[in-house]
């Protein structure tokens, strides 16, 4: 579907199925979307070689990134890429060290939280279990591109990574006792994933 800028008038082809929020490329207005603040669609420049428009494969099937949510954590960032993946929608989490690929879509958190915190471990399932590496408050948040829905658009909520060395990975965010939403994938090293029409700079291609 064809979406034109309230505001500089640029057309914008939407392509995902559930697409939440469209940010301007020209004018970093909102196309679709409502409620955020303008210094939340301004995108600060970072060492990230993936951009909006990079390809990339992950399990045999093609995906492009359709947009990105950066989050600012008390010491570090991390990007939250929104990517169409077939008929699907993936998100892609990328730090420093690791890129994680979250296929399922965001939903409840199912277990307890209560005892959440760096260092323990979480019980998935009697085979699965992760350990809890990261508990980080958001303090601020950006949009760039298309997106699928976000459950705390005002970035209101700490985020908690966890994972094993099976590479089952785990996003927990929590905004309080009854909002707390999560996403399940798998996570990579950075260097055992290719993408493609990526910034040329980059200390991922120093390898
Ligand atoms: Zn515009």
């Amino acid at each position: 579907m064809q979406i034109y800028c309230p505001i500089c008038g640029r057309g914008y082809a939407q392509k995902l199925k559930d697409t939440w929020l469209v940010v301007c490329d020209t004018c970093h207005h909102l196309v679709k979307g409502s409620g955020l603040e303008p210094d939340q669609l301004m995108m600060p420049d970072d060492w990230s070689n993936i951009q909006v428009g990079t390809t990339g494969l992950y399990k045999s099937q093609n995906f492009t990134i359709m947009g990105r949510i950066r989050l600012q954590m008390k010491n570090d960032f991390r990007n939250l890429w929104c990517a169409q993946y077939g008929q699907e929608i993936m998100w892609i989490g990328q730090s420093l060290e690791s890129i994680g690929f979250f296929k399922p879509p965001f939903a409840p958190y199912p277990h307890n939280f209560d005892q959440i915190r760096a260092g323990v471990n979480i019980e998935f399932s009697e085979q699965i279990k992760l350990k809890c590496e990261l508990v980080e408050k958001c303090i601020e948040i950006r949009y760039e591109g298309e997106l699928s829905p976000f459950p705390f658009p005002m970035g209101n909520f700490n985020l908690i990574q966890a994972s094993n060395a099976a590479g089952n990975t785990v996003l927990v965010f929590h905004q309080n006792e009854n909002s707390i939403q999560f996403l399940w994938g798998e996570v990579m090293l950075v260097y055992g994933v290719t993408f493609n029409n990526t910034k040329t700079w980059s200390q991922w291609e120093t390898k």
